[in-house]
């Protein structure tokens, strides 16, 4: 390998604005597209391509099939169809070999460009009308004389653009940074991870990414480009545990103990599911290792979650340990408070709620008892985390429906106690890659299997014009002794979104169901009316509750089988998802409305894919596809998946074998002394990102 020096390295990050032909107006254009340095440039891949290898004569084009052409323009017209009063383009243009007219709808001011003997290449489907060959609405890109040689023939790179920088002109300075730049870049992989994939060499890939020479090329080129990104970012990830798990140490809880003995056997009336057993073997192995366990539990809706956090809790007290477990909502924790407490009544292990309601005296008194130890299982909300709560040996902490939680906040919980081993619990299925990549630090376990003798809910979609039907099936419902959530989009009615507001379904439920109760849950109502409200669901004091997407999380009521989600397509799929998720969790068949248009295509997937399956993860993927990795919590900040090739939706394989190579490489190497490029690579790329701090 050829020494470079710095001096040429550092050309590679010399900012575009040096560049011939651009200059600070134009660099701050390309700063919009996030293009800085000659390495961006380099690293500004097209967002499609356009065939231009074969050129076919007018002569020989055959009608329906897609064509690309070079011709001149030998006439051009602007009319009104008689039909649907389109404004209708239409250019005669011929190649010699015969003539042909191209038609563009509505695309005003297009004759200003195309004047007569315009060089213009047009890409398009063919069709045949009254014996003329036309092309109907096809790309188009009007030639320069003296491109010729460069642009045709070829596969053509189309990049994105801002206003204000044209396609042909981005093009060209890509073209020639590539020429004058690409011998700068340094292959960084090692050389045994090329061989074994067979990927090609770094340069040749970015080359061959820009201009590809067929398909088969361009896929291998993109599977090395991508290939290297979800690498860095799973090496970075691998080094970064490494040195969580060497600079701290957690206390060794182990499984097995009396507490967590007895609890099975007399505190349950079921068996554990074998995927639960599963999951607790994952824990018990972790948290009897000194380095703190980072691990994100994912089980669907239902899938008895709950049960392996006290599971695990009652190995640290077991073990002499305290345990806390944190959750989002005042009502969630004080469901799992009465849950757990009713539970472990037979066990003697004292559990203590935090909340925030609390008065100053009893928070006094609570916190003297988690720092005396006397308090062996914490149950709270954010107020855990509050200045003031000091534990006497804090040994593990669970986190439910993470989601909800910065990864800020869960920073504190863990600095409070020497380090706790952490179980995050998740109810919205995060789909695989994603745990991955963003989670990539945490171990993962998964519960795919629901509690035997659940039937899967009902879903059904319905237009508003069927309301009375649905107030029938709801009385015969709640005659026979069933409950019912009336989900709402909206608090207030408002002028501007078109969505029926709590307040309002609450006036006409109360009206339409005089003979039952009706109570009204939001977010806005104060923690003790929301708690009463709820309580009184529970009790079956309600009949109905309406409310708005606040219940989402993790309510249990036995009784409530039917779920009417109103203006449904104002909800994300996992939304709706965890929404039906609060019924059929009693044994009976649940039912779960969505109530509604779907006015746009995406909304009406979402109620496709809703009424078609039950399955979280499915669900999950589908939501991944539908609305991209940045509308999963929490994602969007990390800003770790804008991937600029890779795709986490569809290189699920690869992602794979970049985590394996990454880990065994950080195995026998961990500080990449024998990868200086690697590891300079990562640095420039994910140093800041993920706060790593590696020398050689
Ligand atoms: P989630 O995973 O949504 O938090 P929960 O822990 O609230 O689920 O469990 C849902 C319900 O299933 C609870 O009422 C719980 O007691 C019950 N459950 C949990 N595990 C089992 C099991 N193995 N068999 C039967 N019921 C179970
Ligand atoms: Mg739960």
């Amino acid at each position: 390998m050829s020494k470079v020096s710095p001096a040429e390295e550092e050309l590679l990050c010399k900012s575009v604005r040096f560049l011939k032909g651009v200059g600070p107006k134009r660099a701050s254009l390309l700063s919009k597209l996030g293009v800085e340095t000659v390495e961006d440039l380099l690293y500004f891949f097209p967002r499609r391509y356009e065939d231009r290898r074969q050129i076919t004569p007018i002569k020989s084009l055959e009608p329906d099939s897609y064509a690309a052409l070079l011709v001149r323009v030998v006439g051009v017209e602007k009319k009104i169809t008689k039909k649907r009063n389109l404004n209708l383009t239409v250019a005669t243009v011929t190649d010699g070999t015969d003539i042909a007219q191209a038609l563009w709808f509505n695309k005003r001011g297009l004759e200003n460009l195309l004047s007569i003997g315009t060089l213009v290449a047009l890409f398009g489907k063919i069709k045949e009308n009254y014996g003329m060959l036309q092309i109907l609405n096809p790309e188009f890109e009007i030639i320069e004389e003296d491109a010729l040689p460069e642009e045709m023939g070829k596969i053509v790179p189309i990049y994105p653009l801002t206003e204000g920088l044209s396609q042909r002109w981005l093009r060209l300075l890509i073209r020639r940074t590539l020429s004058e730049y690409l011998s700068y870049v340094e292959e960084f992989l090692p050389e045994d991870i090329v061989l074994r994939y067979g990927f090609p060499p770094l340069k040749k890939a970015i080359l061959g990414y820009h201009y590809p020479d067929d398909e088969r090329g361009w896929k291998s080129c993109r599977k090395r480009l991508a290939f290297d990104e979800l690498f860095l970012l799973q090496l970075g990830v691998a080094i970064k545990r490494r040195q969580m798990e060497e600079e701290t140490s957690a206390p060794k809880l182990s499984c097995g103990g009396p507490l967590q003995m007895k609890f099975v056997e007399n505190c349950l009336n079921f068996k554990l599911t074998s995927a639960q057993e599963m999951v607790l073997g994952d824990i018990c192995v972790d948290i009897f290792r000194k380095i703190p366990m980072n691990r994100l539990l994912q089980g669907d809706v239902g899938s008895g979650k709950t049960v392996i956090a006290v599971l695990a809790m009652l190995a640290a007290v077991d073990t002499g340990y305290q345990a806390a477990m944190m959750v989002p909502t005042e009502v969630l924790a004080n469901q799992h408070y009465a849950k757990i407490t009713n539970w472990l009544s037979k066990l003697n292990a004292e559990v203590t709620l935090l909340t925030s309601s609390l008065t100053p005296q009893e928070r006094a008194k609570r916190y003297e008892d988690i720092k005396s130890g006397r308090s062996r299982i914490v149950i709270g909300t954010h107020s855990l985390i509050q200045e003031g709560v000091e534990f006497r040996e804090l040994g593990l902490v669970v986190i439910d429906e993470q989601h909800r939680f910065g990864v800020l906040q869960r920073r504190t919980l863990m600095d409070k106690g020497s380090y706790p081993h952490t179980l995050v619990m998740t109810a919205t299925p995060i789909p695989r890659t994603l745990a991955l990549t963003v989670y990539g630090d945490l171990s993962l376990s998964i519960i795919d299997e629901l509690p035997p003798g659940r039937t899967p809910v009902r879903t059904q979609w319905i237009g508003k014009g069927k309301l009375k039907e649905l107030y029938e099936f709801v009385k015969k419902k709640l005659l026979a002794g069933n409950q019912v959530y009336w989900v709402c989009p909206l608090i207030d009615e408002s002028e501007s979104i078109d969505a029926t507001s709590v307040q309002k379904r609450y006036r006409s439920l109360c009206e339409i169901f005089s003979d039952f109760k009706v109570g009204l849950l939001h977010g806005r109502l104060g923690a003790p009316d929301k708690d009463e409200t709820y309580r009184a669901f529970l009790r079956g004091d309600l009949d109905i509750l309406v409310a708005t997407s606040v219940i989402e999380v993790g309510i249990d009521v036995a009784r409530a089988n039917i779920m009417v989600i109103e203006d449904a397509y104002r909800f994300g799929l996992s939304q709706l998802h965890q929404l039906r998720g609060r019924v059929g969790r009693g044994g009976g068949q649940g039912y779960c409305f969505l109530l509604g248009e779907a006015p746009t295509p995406e909304a009406r997937k979402r109620f496709k894919v809703m009424c078609s399956t039950s399955d979280g993860f499915v669900i999950a993927e589908e939501d991944l596809k539908l609305r991209g990795p940045g509308a999963f919590c929490g994602v969007r900040q990390h800003g770790i998946t804008d991937f600029r090739v890779a795709d986490l939706v569809n290189d699920v394989d690869l992602l794979d074998i970049a985590r394996e190579e990454a880990q065994v490489l950080v195995e026998n190497d961990p500080s990449l002394d024998k990868y200086p490029k690697l590891r300079a690579r990562l640095i420039s790329t994910l140093g800041e990102t993920l706060s790593l701090a590696i020398t050689g």
